[in-house]
């Protein structure tokens, strides 16, 4: 496996980010807000698409209510998928989204990472 997107280390700060520390010895810090406007599950997806091309504020979880971001955007826990992937269960109980390891890699929003993360 590629080692830039093999994680050694991986830390949940529950109500603000994501800490993987990577075999080729990059650290990431990403956002969990970042992580569920990303989430990769047919339901996010489709909702994405349906709010369009609308601006990236619009399109940032389309249909919460304000009350419900914060526990959008928390997570309650974040577990291994095979050797591959992390799924991580949110606070307003969605957990269906599972990350892949080199998705995670991609949206590092590091100085160095960062052009990168806005590719698909
Ligand atoms: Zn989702």
């Amino acid at each position: 496996m590629n080692e830039a997107e093999r994680p050694t280390g991986i830390e949940l700060v529950r109500d603000s980010s994501l800490r993987i520390r990577w075999a080729d010895g990059h650290e990431s810090e990403l956002p969990l807000l970042l992580l569920r406007q990303r989430c990769p599950c047919a339901t996010c997806r489709h909702e994405r698409e349906q709010a369009g091309s609308a601006g990236s504020a619009l399109r940032v979880l389309p249909h919460a209510a304000a009350v419900d971001r914060g526990r959008m955007t928390t997570a309650e826990s974040a577990e291994l998928v095979g050797h591959y992937a992390l799924r991580i269960r949110w606070r307003d109980g969605h957990d269906l989204g599972i990350f892949d390891y080199a998705m995670l890699r991609r949206l590092c929003p590091c100085p160095a990472c960062g052009s990168l993360a806005d590719r698909p």
